[in-house]
């Protein structure tokens, strides 16, 4: 019988007869994963705290005949603070939503991995602001997808000394304000200044940098219309979890 032992976080939960559940792991060896939780309904199963959405952990699979069945996993870090709080789930099951779409099977994707843990941890942190942890998290990952938008200089010109950028969605960077590189795309959206920086720090900076900054309430809101359309048309769908906390 072949075993896995992988780390990973629950990205997926579904309930499965009585007792049962399937869960989709985001593993660190194996990209996304799929397997059957014998019991993990019942909260006396010890497979139960591992088998949650967003346990991170330590798994061991083994490979039956149509699947992998989860044989034991070890938690790690179960993000209590996450799941007893209806905002910050909101925007965790945001993060998870774009993950799904984003990784494949046997296909491991470590960036992308760091970057949904390290998210969640900013969620628990109460002096971090969900709103800003949820852009960073939207546009590096999709960065880390393959999908960077060219942000370090005009996209047309090339120039990247203090200009007035915009968000060109069609062309996927920044152009500066110059006749020649604005005639590009005139529908590409004027960025101010706080703006156009905060996606170059997003885009580029090193991981244990990525979170250390804050925005202002204007470019906290431009940033978050340029990374929802920028999701939306990369990804080629709407993601719509976060609608949920405007009902609240
Ligand atoms: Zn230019």
């Amino acid at each position: 019988m072949a075993f896995l032992k992988t780390r990973g976080i629950v990205i997926k939960e579904v309930g499965v007869g009585e007792a049962d559940k399937i869960i989709t792991i985001f593993s660190r060896n194996r990209g996304r994963i799929s397997a059957l939780v014998k019991g993990g309904k019942r909260p006396k199963s010890k497979l139960s705290a591992g088998s949650q959405l967003m346990s991170y952990g330590e798994y061991v699979l083994y490979s039956g005949k149509d699947m992998y069945s989860v044989n034991s996993c070890e938690v790690l870090e179960p993000f209590y603070e996450i799941r007893n709080d209806m905002v910050r789930l909101t925007y965790a099951a945001h993060f998870l939503d774009i993950v799904m779409e984003i990784i494949q099977e046997n296909q491991a994707s470590p960036k992308l991995l760091q970057l949904l843990l390290n998210s969640l941890f900013m969620l628990t942190k109460a002096e971090k602001i969900p709103e800003l942890v949820s852009r960073i998290f939207e546009l590096r990952a999709l960065t880390t997808a393959g999908y960077a938008p060219h942000v370090r200089s005009c996209m047309i010109c090339g120039c990247e000394a203090e200009k007035v950028y915009s968000f060109s969605f069609s062309k996927c960077g920044f152009i500066c304000d110059r006749e020649s590189c604005i005639s590009e795309d005139r529908f590409a959206p004027e960025l101010s200044t706080g703006t156009s920086k905060a996606i170059q720090h997003i885009v580029h900076t090193r991981m244990e940098e990525l979170f250390s900054f804050n925005l202002s309430d204007d470019v906290l809101d431009e940033l978050g219309r340029i990374t929802k359309r920028y999701l939306r048309d990369r990804l080629e769908r709407d993601f719509t979890k976060l609608d949920f906390l405007k009902s609240i």
